[in-house]
């Protein structure tokens, strides 16, 4: 594999999504004034980032211009993250899963599947491949199966390379954009059953879906691997310390603490200096570690909500995503 760069390699999209009904009906004005592609008006304050897609980019667009060349880069070899940051409703599962069967609606995730297989079809008949699918959740600091609902606290190891995995967690093997799918159904069918409100729930915690490829030449017995992970956070909102209490209270401040782990491991990586990154502050970037920064491939989609009534939350997820520039 190639040297790790000086430079490291993080890309920062802002995507807003356009005024819902509820909002149109009680009078919300549309905040965001969109300047060239990469930079967004908010409030009379102006955020620039590698790429701003305004609320009409179709779903096509966004994975042409974001995720398209990350899938080449996991097959030759590289290691990548895409994540979706943003408050609960602002479009990070819009972004990352859509509409997972309707080919126009369909987000990152499914497009993602699809491509890997064309890819692979279209390449040397000498290359085998090996491509397994995990799915699980961080909730409270604690890592679910979403393939295996018996497990519910898993934990991370490293492996004699050190590269940090998540023990026991399910992994299967897939064939086809198909099975991909069908693995994100089941994933998404055990996460419902486990909770009593969905919505809620999924607002609170990081679903993760990793996608492992191995190829290995049938001849020369050359191996190649790469990995992409694909991180829908939780919503980012702060909770008023005083509406909240007991659990709910609970479960921010454990949001908080580990989107601002997050945040802290990409602002040290993007500003390339070779001092300390804090991968070990939160489970999930340790897990991230070896798909974060160097010469991973890393994107993150800031997703906003163009209403005035979300402006103080907007210009926080702003400020988060030029943190990271
Ligand atoms: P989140 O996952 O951040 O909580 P969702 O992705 O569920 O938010 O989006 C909230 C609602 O807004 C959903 O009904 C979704 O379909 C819709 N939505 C989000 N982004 C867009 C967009 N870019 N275009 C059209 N509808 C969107
Ligand atoms: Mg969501």
């Amino acid at each position: 594999m190639a040297d790790v760069p000086a430079e490291c390699n993080i890309k920062v999209l802002c995507r807003f999504r356009p005024l819902n009904q509820s909002e149109i009906v009680r009078g919300d004005l549309f905040l965001p004034k969109f300047q060239a592609d990469d930079t967004v008006v908010v409030g009379g304050k102006s955020y620039a980032f590698d790429r701003v897609f305004p609320t009409n980019t179709t779903q096509e667009q966004v994975y042409n211009t974001c995720a398209k060349q990350i899938v080449k880069d996991v097959l030759c070899g590289y290691n990548g993250t895409i994540f979706a940051y943003g408050q609960t409703s602002s479009g990070k599962t819009h972004t990352m899963e859509g509409k997972l069967h309707d080919p126009h609606q369909m987000g990152i995730i499914p497009r993602i599947a699809e491509d890997i297989f064309n890819h692979i079809f279209a390449m040397d008949e000498n290359l085998e491949f090996h491509i397994k699918v995990s799915y699980f959740e961080i909730y409270m600091d604690k890592i679910r199966d979403l393939l295996d609902v018996t497990k519910t606290n898993l934990s991370v190891h490293e492996d004699k390379n050190r590269v940090p995995y998540v023990k026991g967690c399910t992994e299967r093997f897939v064939s086809s954009p198909d099975e991909v799918m069908d693995v994100i159904d089941e994933g998404k069918a055990n996460r419902h059953v486990a909770v009593t409100n969905m919505n809620e729930h999924s607002s609170r915690s990081h679903s993760i879906f990793l996608i492992n490829i191995k190829q290995e030449h049938v001849e020369t017995e050359q191996k190649l691997c790469g990995k992409l992970y694909l991180v829908d956070l939780a919503g980012s909102e702060k909770v008023s310390k005083t509406g909240a209490a007991g659990s709910v209270l609970d479960e921010a401040k454990n949001i908080n603490k580990s989107l601002s782990a997050l945040g802290n491991v990409i602002s040290a990586l993007a500003e390339g200096t070779k001092s300390h990154v804090p991968y070990r502050d939160s489970k999930m970037t340790r897990i991230l570690q070896d798909s974060l920064g160097g010469n991973c491939r890393t994107t993150m989609f800031i997703c906003c909500s163009p209403s005035s009534y979300n402006e103080t939350e907007t210009k926080s997820t702003l400020m988060f995503g030029q943190r990271a520039k």
